[in-house]
């Protein structure tokens, strides 16, 4: 290029740079018309909002009374309705659709993985108003091969954010290699190297999953991971094993899975005022024990035409019938014991001031994915004390941070990706109402 050339180009840059973003109206390619507007930041709703979209970005913001809608641009009728990011799911399995047995499911289905399972777990999610995901078990082969089916529209589905393998002390018989992939940590070296691994890979967060892993071992995944810009997603159940991952430097925005299992009211002091002076992430799953309980409670639930939507007959039917007893299910009497210790503890580190996020463990059992992610949100609310506004920005805002993606997710702001719902009702009300998603746009394209 030439000096002058160059001078050229700078030149015309810096005039479109100063131009108004109204006079770009021709590049807009739709627009979402009407409706309050949840942007995820948490201040009050905007009334009578109009959202331009240019391309796969959100090029305005205003109210139908300022905001000019050019001539032809696509609408999308949001009046009386509710405009919100889409929803971020930070714990999900694609290769799972809520079946009670893993035993069965995971031997019966291998075959069928790319062409049943993981297309309609995919399909699912992004119909319910789930927009991004973080799978934290499918195996990891088809975890690349999902997202690149996503990523270049051959299968409609969610932005996929990948952990790979476990990292763990040892392999159980039940997270055996036939189910998720995971990788043996011998000791701390061997622990950076298999991140260092899994990140040249491709993984998106390493997650961790043992009660036997050293202090000195997680402390070498997690300063690795962290080097990298990895977050750590870790799944533990003991307080003890709790206590060691928190001395070990599990960090801010790291995520603690399954947070306040088990039959103890209350964790110690010491364990509460790590988690919140670190800022780790509370990612409860309430789900991943309340399905059960709900189905028992209506079985009907089971019916859901949501539920057999892209999902073949036969599987469903196979998924239907596992749940005949749903009260004789080995997970049933914890679920409904532990459930008022759990949250009590949960309460416990949101009294405390510890961050929580959306992570509805969907797929799992009882827990399918038309459901799981807009119940999570519903119980942070209902049973952890969130207000609606913090428990949709757990799965909005806050779960964009934990993604390491807030610049372009979670929010509806100009110059971020277009993600965003139309919901029929008002969730500040009753967060009941994300369920009834009417429209999903993602990439600035109408879904449904
Ligand atoms: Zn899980």
């Amino acid at each position: 290029m030439t000096n002058n050339l160059r001078i050229t180009c700078l030149t015309i840059a810096l005039i479109l740079a100063s131009v108004p973003a109204s006079l770009f109206a021709q590049d807009v390619s739709l627009a979402i018309v009407g409706g309050r507007l949840i942007d995820g930041y948490g201040g009050p709703p905007l009334h009578d909002s109009v959202v331009l979209v240019s391309g796969d970005r959100i090029s305005a913001i205003g109210t139908q009374a300022d905001t000019d809608i050019p001539d032809g641009v696509r609408v999308v009728d949001a009046d009386g309705r509710t405009v919100m990011p889409g929803m971020i799911d930070l714990h999900v399995h694609f290769d799972i659709l809520g079946h009670s047995d893993y035993e069965h499911w995971f031997p019966a289905y291998e075959g069928r993985m790319r062409a049943d399972i993981l297309p309609a777990a995919a399909r699912i999610l992004l119909d319910a108003g789930v927009t991004s995901v973080r799978d934290l078990g499918t195996d990891i082969e088809n975890s690349f091969w999902l997202r690149e089916q996503i990523n270049s529209g051959k299968i409609p589905g969610p932005r996929l954010f990948i952990a790979g393998p476990f990292l763990r002390k040892t392999v159980t018989s039940f997270v055996s290699k036939e189910f998720v992939d995971t990788w043996v940590v011998d000791n701390p070296a061997d622990g950076r190297r298999k991140v260092r691994k899994l990140v040249e890979r491709g993984v998106d967060v390493i997650k961790t999953q043992d009660e036997n892993l050293s202090r000195a071992e997680l402390s070498a995944i997690y300063d690795e991971a962290h080097k990298l810009g990895m977050r750590v997603a870790t799944h533990l159940f003991s307080q003890k094993a709790l206590r060691t991952a928190l001395e070990a430097g599990l960090g801010q925005w790291d995520t603690i899975e399954h947070i306040g299992d088990g039959a103890q009211p209350r964790y110690p002091d010491d364990i509460v005022n790590m988690i919140v002076e670190q800022q780790v992430a509370m990612a409860p799953t309430i789900m991943a024990d309340e399905g059960l309980r709900q189905i028992y409670l209506n079985q009907e639930l089971v019916h859901d035409p949501a539920w057999k939507r892209y999902i073949a007959t036969d599987i469903y039917e196979d998924i239907r019938g596992s749940f005949q007893h749903p009260a004789r299910h080995p997970l049933f009497t914890g679920a409904v014991i532990h459930r008022a210790t759990k949250m009590m503890k949960l309460r416990q580190l949101f009294d405390a001031g510890a961050p929580f996020i959306v992570s509805s463990d969907s797929g799992s059992r009882a827990n399918p994915h038309h459901i799981a992610t807009a119940r999570e949100i519903y119980y942070l609310h209902e049973e952890v004390g969130l207000s609606p506004m913090e428990a949709i920005m757990a799965g909005t805002r806050w779960a964009a941070v934990v993604l390491n993606q807030h610049h372009d997710l979670g929010t509806i702001a100009e110059g971020k990706l277009a993600d965003i719902i139309v919901i029929d009702g008002d969730p500040l009300q009753n967060l009941g109402d994300l369920r009834h998603v009417l429209h999903v746009i993602k990439d600035g394209k109408i879904i449904r």
